[in-house]
């Protein structure tokens, strides 16, 4: 008898982040059964997520959206770093090179948005991942996801170092209307030197600011979180002056600043990378990361200096929403923000 494929054959299902952990430990990343290899270097895994919208407390949004996990940009302080762990991979290169795309997340975001105890409270989108990363060039999950806020009239804050969020100024002008959209692009030092040091994997500092000029020429709310700032690279005094000063040519209608802190991962991470590249600085900092944050008297000298150059160039002073500097404890499907993640003020002033 003649075989037939069955109807609504869906294909394999894709597999849920437990399934990854389990995987993982019993074979390592050669088990997890269809992970794809890109040009980039990176491995991508498909995934099923059971939910798109995650609760938090102590953040200035009440909830976040991360569509993917892991991240391409690979910043050596970024602080989801120390969340990889949780699927059984390393802080180290894995997280820049193991990513986890989340295919049925806009679907599921729109049941949720759907439902009519949804409040329409605002939602952050990349605190844990960037959701303007490469790969989103081919799922445009995050584009997904900006269409489904504006039909359940939801706001957004998106916080990201890639450029392409150009690409859906066109959503964002819907969201813009029918609920509120702003984009924090995260520039921390516009020195060539130091971003190639920290963020191997992003787009140039000018790009970023010139994808905030094209937002706020098509109407949008934009503007730029220096965050984080990291002692012995991005905070010397000429430094932050040359990146403030650019932000303000290019017209960002927020700035906002933070210092680096380090913990778990993200703190292993950073220490194995500076012991490896700068060796002269690890004393230092084990001085001045004796905590996850640096002293309090530091980081307000740099938090002086931001405002001074503010005010110079005649950028705004004070937070917008999303900008709280607070530290939190939340898990990366929570979202704890890592590209704006702050101890209460910014930077030292070495170099
Ligand atoms: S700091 Fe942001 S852009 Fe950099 S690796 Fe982390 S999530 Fe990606």
């Amino acid at each position: 008898m003649e075989e037939r494929p069955l109807l609504f054959d869906l294909g394999p299902r894709a597999i849920t982040t437990r399934d990854v952990a389990r995987l993982i430990k019993e074979g390592g990343i050669g088990a997890l059964p269809d992970a794809q290899r890109r040009a980039d270097e990176a491995t991508y895994q498909e995934i099923r997520c059971r939910s798109a919208l995650n609760g938090v407390k102590g953040m200035p949004f009440s909830w976040t959206l991360n569509p993917y996990r892991g991240c391409t940009h690979g910043c050596h302080y970024c602080f989801a770093r120390r969340y990889q762990t949780q699927l059984e991979l390393g802080s180290g290169d894995d997280f820049a090179s193991m990513i986890f795309v989340k295919v049925n997340f806009v679907e599921v975001l729109r049941k949720e948005l759907d439902r009519p105890d949804w409040t329409r409270e605002l939602a952050a989108l990349g605190t844990a991942t960037d959701p303007y990363q490469p790969i989103e060039g081919q799922y445009m999950l995050s584009r997904g996801t900006l269409a489904a806020l504006t039909a359940g009239r939801t706001p957004v804050g998106i916080v990201t170092k890639g450029p392409m969020v150009v690409r859906d100024i066109d959503i964002l002008q819907d969201l813009t209307k029918a609920a509120g959209a702003t984009v924090y692009l995260s520039v921390p030092c516009l020195d060539e030197e130091v971003w190639r040091t920290l963020e191997p994997g992003t787009a140039s500092p000018l790009q970023r600011l010139r994808a905030v000029r094209m937002l706020v020429d098509a109407g949008i709310d934009a503007g730029v979180l220096m965050a984080p700032l990291v002692p012995g690279f991005s905070t010397a005094p000429a430094r932050l002056e040359a990146t403030i000063k650019a932000i303000a040519d290019h017209g960002a209608r927020f700035v906002g600043a933070n210092l680096l802190h380090l913990q778990d991962g993200t703190r292993d991470h950073f220490m194995t990378f500076l012991s490896r590249e700068f060796p002269a600085l690890v004393d230092q900092y084990d001085r001045l990361y004796a905590s996850k944050y640096a002293p309090k008297d530091y980081a307000a000298r740099v938090q002086k200096t931001v405002g001074m150059l503010k005010a110079r160039y005649g950028l705004p002073s004070g937070k917008r929403r999303g900008e709280k500097t607070e530290s939190r404890e939340t898990t990366p499907e929570s979202g704890a923000s890592t590209c704006v993640e702050h101890p209460p003020a910014q930077g030292v002033l070495w170099r």
